[in-house]
């Protein structure tokens, strides 16, 4: 994604594209008085060569405070809409096998770094490598406005990236489904047909949502099962670590939050809520 798309030329205060600019000659005069259409800030066109063409601020310049606020609100919004264009939708099935592999990855990572010193390199990298430009992975546990999570669509074997994301990275990735991994606190709230389950990690934060939609997507009595888990933390300590598979859409503010889809993107100490829950029954 291009900071700027259009220049103003200083000669005659028209904007240029960079489609536009990229026809002209390396010597048009246009191209060495173009400027920021915000703050008017000098800009330099770049003719495509091993990328496509584009324009960047020119080396000394600086943009004012305002400027940045109003590109930094256009590259947003451009964001937004390029992933809500995403029409792949998770099954119910994908969703909890990608929540075991997360749990599972996210188990590997911190005992691997707990081990040994050196592993902390070779971790950041893996991240890096697993780590996808935000355009090429507009996943989404649900795409239908009804809210209805299928139960397996026969692409079980399919490619999915979906990057474990912490809380304070959530904003890049509105639009799609990602992982959520933490400590279940005990103030899980839980209503009718809805509820929360707060998700803690290195002093951050993650709200996991659940609405009607969740509860149909669901299999019964999972407000049953919330509430169980609830009591176990906060009576008995159960220490619950979860990984979940989430989508993340913006709220008004365009604040991200996170959608639990269907009981079945959530893996509780590797096994599935309500799994985790029988097994604890029957240890105590
Ligand atoms: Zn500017």
């Amino acid at each position: 994604m291009t900071k700027f798309r259009v220049a103003l030329y200083g000669g005659n205060n028209n904007e240029y594209t960079i489609g536009q600019l990229e026809k002209l000659a390396k010597n048009d005069k246009i191209l060495s008085d173009l400027h920021c259409i915000y703050c008017n800030c000098l800009l330099t066109f770049h003719h495509a060569g091993k990328r496509a063409a584009y324009l960047s601020t020119k080396v000394g310049c600086k943009h004012s405070d305002e400027c940045d606020k109003k590109v930094h609100v256009a590259m947003a919004k451009e964001r937004l809409q390029k992933k809500y264009v995403g029409k792949e939708v998770l099954s119910r099935a994908q969703q909890a096998r990608l929540a075991r592999a997360g749990y599972k990855a996210w188990q590997n990572r911190k005992s691997s770094i707990a081990i040994t010193t050196k592993s902390k390199t070779s971790v950041s990298k893996h991240v890096t490598k697993k780590t996808p430009t935000v355009e090429h992975s507009a996943y989404r546990p649900v795409a239908s406005s009804d809210g209805k999570v299928p139960t397996n669509d026969g692409l079980q074997k399919r490619h999915t990236r979906t990057p474990i994301v912490t809380a304070d990275k959530l904003v890049n990735y509105i639009g799609q489904a990602v992982k959520v991994v933490g400590k279940i606190d005990g103030n899980v709230v839980v209503g009718k047909r809805k509820a929360n389950i707060t998700l803690y990690r290195d002093n951050q934060k993650v709200k996991l949502v659940l609405n009607e939609a969740t509860f149909m997507n669901s299999a019964e009595g999972l407000t049953e099962a919330l509430k169980e888990l609830k009591k176990y933390i906060v009576n008995d300590g159960f220490n619950a670590l979860a990984c979940a598979v989430v989508d993340v859409i913006p709220d008004k503010k365009g604040n991200p939050v996170c959608m639990l889809r269907t009981d079945d993107a959530i893996v509780v100490n590797g096994y599935e809520m309500r799994m985790a829950l029988h097994i604890l029954r029957n240890t105590k």
